[in-house]
């Protein structure tokens, strides 16, 4: 099968002193999350008037920017997340690509910066991979994380959208996000402070978003909590999401909610897919807004018998304590419920080439 790095010349400078297989057998043993990478990086170049070009995979090394850089300035970034898993027959395999592909470019969109075509996005994993395939971990739970942004590089202190810009994409190979271990998450609700607000940048998957984010997690986990979860920035009351996870309500009658894709929260495709496995199971997924208030009385209830959040990163990880100011709750036992256990199995069987991929989720590279 014809892949698009056939089609797409990308230059490839070998790594002059790879890392050993002795070595990289001891990294991939024990991966940790985001802390190792791989020997190589793909870049490509963007210039006002010429588009994209110069399109390499080559070493991976710092890279030199000029101070006036504008996305040192006006944080002009975007960035995208996704795993490429080893499968029991040895192929490598990528989780709905295209999907990362298109939010790419909505991302880009929203934060002024050129669209990079789906082919080269694509492309781009295919021509890493063909060069460090060998770095994908097969533990349970493992797969290597393939991290693709652009920035603007234009050395211009004006306040516009950039003439010049640069996508990378980096390799790391990933174990369990929550080192922890623990069955079930916790959960600090912020009252102080907001991840964003209508018109503003929450749906697109930015740098800026995150680095506002961080109080607001700092806050959570010097309270003893594991993640912090946003409220709505006009009412403060209806949940939006976590830090980098979306989230979702299970009911004793068998209904579902996530909240709605209103702009302020990030379209994740681990939600969608979720979506789309729950209502195969003949369950009735509700997109609507669900309150503070309501989240406690429901648990509090047994109405509420689950919660879990879900992202690329974490998979599906149980929310087992919520807690802010005034409140303090319990979920069900508090630890991981049936279905998100049962969900959890079936998106990582698809994804790990365990179980039949009904749903055509499944690239495989090669
Ligand atoms: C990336 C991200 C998610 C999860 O998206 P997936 O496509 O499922 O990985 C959720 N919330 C935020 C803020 C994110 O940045």
């Amino acid at each position: 099968m014809a892949t698009a790095a056939d089609t797409i010349a990308f230059q490839t400078i070998p790594h002059p002193a790879p890392t050993s297989e002795a070595d990289r057998t001891a990294m991939l043993a024990n991966p940790g999350f985001g802390t190792q990478f791989t020997d190589h990086m793909v870049s490509i170049d963007w210039v006002e008037g010429k588009g994209w070009h110069n399109p390499t995979v080559g070493p991976r090394g710092p890279i030199a920017l000029d101070p006036a850089a504008a996305v040192l300035h006006y944080a002009q970034e975007i960035f995208e997340g996704l795993k490429a898993y080893r499968h029991p027959d040895g192929t490598v395999a990528l989780f709905r690509p295209e999907q990362n592909a298109q939010r790419f470019n909505r991302s880009a969109d929203r934060l002024a910066m050129p669209h990079l075509p789906e082919e080269l996005f694509l492309g781009a994993i295919d021509a890493i991979l063909s060069v460090d395939g060998g770095w994908i971990p097969d533990g349970d739970g493992a797969s290597l994380y393939l991290r693709p942004f652009m920035f603007a590089n234009e050395a211009f202190l004006g306040v516009r959208p950039a003439k010049q810009y640069k996508f990378l994409l980096i390799a790391s190979p990933a174990g369990n996000y929550f080192k922890s271990g623990a069955p079930a998450v916790s959960i600090w609700v912020s009252s102080d402070y907001t991840r964003a607000a209508p018109g503003g940048t929450g749906a697109a998957k930015c740098g800026g978003n995150y680095a506002a984010s961080l109080v607001p997690q700092a806050e959570a986990i010097e309270r003893g909590f594991d993640q912090v979860v946003f409220l709505d920035a006009v009412e403060r009351k209806w949940i939006e999401e976590l830090g980098g996870m979306n989230l979702f309500f299970v009911f004793d009658d068998g209904r579902v909610i996530t909240p709605p894709l209103t702009g302020t929260i990030l379209p994740g495709i681990t939600r969608d897919s979720l979506i789309d496995l729950l209502r195969e199971e003949g369950l009735t997924v509700v997109e609507e807004r669900y309150s503070i208030d309501d989240w406690q009385s429901d648990a509090n209830s047994g109405k509420l018998v689950e919660c879990f959040a879900c992202g690329t990163a974490a998979v599906v990880t149980p929310v087992g304590r919520v807690a802010g100011r005034d409140r303090d709750f319990t979920i069900g036992t508090g630890g991981p419920g049936q279905l998100t256990g049962r969900l959890k199995d079936r998106l990582t069987g698809i994804q790990r080439g365990q179980l039949p991929d009904t749903q055509g989720w499944v690239r495989k590279i090669g």
